[in-house]
């Protein structure tokens, strides 16, 4: 064991502040990485707040991690002390169900393992995530990082970027078709990114007309500021596939209503409370609901690869550890462009 710094949650209503605790020692199988950079997701904040209602305090959350090994154990032939390393949603698995034998370890049936707020196998006690100087991972977990990237803005892509990438290949979206992204923070604007990435042409939703320019910048033909009168009305059965990218309780149904025959509307979002679904909105014209979460560890490392030979990052934001509670005020009235990145030199080691 060895003692880690990190900034906690001890109730859903108090900020979080810095807290000590231990982590284990690197295994055979692990890496220990030095954090550098972690981005600030919005599921973040849901758990710290406990929002999805299973929070186990304290939370130490963060699941976009990136630093350098500095331990490896001795079984270890994937990593040297030095290298890059990131850490994205997830640190275990069962690595032998149906899903994980086919490299989706998110979906393992006995439950995989958060890197945060899920039971720790090793410790007895709940994963502590990236909001910290250290994380020990079994080697499978951690994916190798492109050197040619910036390495704050590559953060992100470890949980925005993922879940982003995994459906719209899913959905095997490319040329010919016509794709809405709702909702342009951290997952959305990856999102418009990747989905232009692969050749489809792209329409950004948002409820934020100060984001129009930039939608456009990231790579959306079109964007819709969905506060206007009217603003769905001419986009009504146009769309091949829509990725709902919205952390707050919304209208689904107003963009089921957009999609063509035999389109699908995918959530990724993960609003707190239930969101209703309208029959009509689904039958009208054999529409799909359907829901995506994050992506597996192959998929992840194809996706980082993707980003290095496209020159894809995220744009980011740069944070110390200590404005963290200010930067969750600012994400919940959506003012973040459009992810925020903690430093993590900014947080004092034990
Ligand atoms: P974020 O950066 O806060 O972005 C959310 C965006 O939703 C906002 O920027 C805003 O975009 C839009 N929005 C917010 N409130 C809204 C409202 N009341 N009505 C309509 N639009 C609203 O959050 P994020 O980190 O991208 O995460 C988004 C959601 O995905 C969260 O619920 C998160 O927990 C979830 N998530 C899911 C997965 C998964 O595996 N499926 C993985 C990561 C995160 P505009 O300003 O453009 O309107
Ligand atoms: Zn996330
Ligand atoms: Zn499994």
């Amino acid at each position: 064991m060895f003692i880690c710094t990190g900034y906690a949650a001890q109730s859903a209503d108090a900020p979080l502040a810095p807290y000590t605790f231990e982590r284990r020692d690197p295994g055979p199988s692990d890496i220990e990485i030095e954090i550098l950079y972690c981005g600030v997701c919005h599921s973040d904040l849901h758990t710290n707040r406990n929002e999805w209602h299973n929070s186990v305090y304290p939370t130490i959350t963060g699941h976009e991690v990136v630093g350098r090994v500095r331990r490896i154990g001795s079984a270890v032939t994937k990593f040297k002390v030095g290298d890059l390393a990131g850490v994205g949603c997830l640190v275990d698995s069962c690595r032998t169900c149906e899903n994980c034998a086919v490299g989706l370890e998110q979906y393992c049936i006995p439950g995989a393992t958060g890197t945060y707020n899920s039971p720790d196998k090793h410790t007895g006690k709940m994963t502590y995530g990236g909001y910290s100087k250290a994380i020990v991972v079994d080697d499978y977990f951690a994916l190798k990082i492109p050197e040619n990237l910036d390495l704050a803005a590559v953060a992100p892509l470890l949980c925005a970027g993922i879940t982003t990438y995994s459906p719209l290949r899913h959905w095997k979206v490319g040329p010919g078709q016509t794709v809405g992204i709702v909702g342009l923070g951290g997952l959305g604007h990856m999102g418009v990114k990747f989905a232009r990435a692969f050749g489809a042409h792209v329409v950004l939703f948002t409820t934020s007309e100060s984001k129009r320019a930039d939608g456009e910048r990231l790579g959306a033909h079109e964007v819709v500021v969905t506060r206007e009168p009217d603003a769905l009305k001419p986009w009504a059965g146009k769309f091949d596939f829509i990725l709902d990218c919205v952390s707050a309780d919304h209208d689904i149904n107003a963009y089921l209503n957009l999609l063509r025959r035999d389109g699908t509307l995918c959530l990724v979002g993960a609003p707190e409370n239930p969101q209703p679904i309208a029959a009509f909105s689904l039958l009208g014209g054999r529409h799909s609901f359907a829901g995506s979460g994050i992506g597996g560890l192959p998929e992840t490392q194809e996706m980082l690869d993707f980003c290095a030979e496209h020159g894809i990052t995220s744009d980011i934001e740069m944070i110390a550890i200590d404005q963290i509670n200010t930067a969750y005020e600012r994400m919940l009235k959506s003012d973040v462009k459009y992810r925020f990145v903690i430093d993590m030199a900014t947080l004092p080691a034990a």
